[in-house]
């Protein structure tokens, strides 16, 4: 049995050491990606749910790496927050975002589109993190109201002060966020109390089964009362049927985003699908 805890132990090492290679592999690669261009914006719908129209769209970071192909933003976004990479690129990301939405809403999309970009924890955390915004939006031109943060809800562990002081400046600036994978983390209450925040994101651990589970109806109904009665809008992600759609207009949700409306879109694509649409 001794043995045995011997080998277990110099397996787990081994694989310890084989995950720290990976991440360094991955982190030198990163770094250079940003330069030689292989990251780029999807662009994921997001639907009211009351009138059906598409009213915005959530951008999702890619990486095409020529050494290891497409990899998941889930497996390189938690490398690029330990190094600290993750400024650059989420600075890249909102960017690059801004200018696409300008670009859309001045040319072709028949009523406002606005943007959500993810931020990093770490990132908004900055003291000059709204700065950072404000740079970008003087430099695309993009109207402030068309442009929405998603931070999870670990980006207020602690410094809760300075939290609040950065969401009041982007509120006065006009800009929307909202509470990503909402329900997903430890939670607190507390906050929804003290900070200005627009909407709240249910995680789509609670959406998915929400048609057939019990238990899943009950939170989302909570969720969508308690925000309702903040005044916060509610947004369901992950919706990959109709049934759920359904479950989700009868509980009075206001916007939809998943699989069912549209996966996520390189821009050529989300284009040729929104420009075609006769929404007024
Ligand atoms: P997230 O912010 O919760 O983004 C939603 C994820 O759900 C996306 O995965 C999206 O493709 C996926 N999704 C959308 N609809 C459905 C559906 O109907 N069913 C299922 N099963 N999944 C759906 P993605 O693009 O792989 O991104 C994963 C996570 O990586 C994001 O989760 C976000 O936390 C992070 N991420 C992505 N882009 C960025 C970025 O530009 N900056 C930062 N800091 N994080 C990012
Ligand atoms: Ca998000
Ligand atoms: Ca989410
Ligand atoms: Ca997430």
């Amino acid at each position: 049995a001794k043995l045995k805890g011997r080998n277990n132990y110099c397996i787990y090492e081994q694989e310890m050491n084989q995950a720290n290679e990976e991440a360094l592999l991955i982190e030198n690669h990163l770094r250079k990606a940003i330069d030689n261009n292989e990251l780029e914006l999807f662009f994921q719908p997001k639907m009211d749910l009351s009138t059906r129209q598409i009213n915005g769209m959530e951008a999702l970071l890619r990486w095409n790496s020529p050494m290891f192909g497409n990899i998941p933003p889930d497996k390189f976004i938690p490398i690029a927050e330990d190094t600290g990479l993750i400024i650059k690129i989420d600075n890249w990301v909102i960017e690059r975002a801004c200018e696409q939405n300008k670009e859309w809403n001045s040319s072709w999309y028949s009523s406002p589109l606005r943007v959500a970009v993810n931020i990093s924890p770490l990132h908004f955390r900055l003291p000059n993190f709204h700065n950072v915004i404000e740079n970008v939006l003087e430099k695309t031109g993009l109207d402030p109201n068309l442009l929405e943060i998603e931070i999870t809800e670990n980006s207020f562990i602690d410094h809760i002060e300075e939290c609040i002081e950065c969401l009041n400046k982007l509120r006065n600036m006009g800009i929307t966020v909202a509470i990503d994978d909402f329900g997903k983390g430890y939670s607190s209450l507390n906050y929804l109390r003290k900070f200005p925040i627009h909407s709240l994101k249910i995680d789509r651990s609670f959406i998915h089964e929400v048609a057939k589970n019990r238990e899943d109806i009950a939170i989302v109904k909570a969720i969508t009362y308690l925000a309702h009665e903040l005044n916060l809008k509610v947004v369901a992600e992950g919706i990959e049927t109709r049934e759920v759609i359904e479950v989700l207009e009868e509980i009075g949700c206001d916007e939809i985003q998943g699989y069912y409306v549209s996966r996520p879109l390189p821009k050529k694509e989300f284009e040729a699908i929104y420009r075609r649409l006769p929404y007024q």
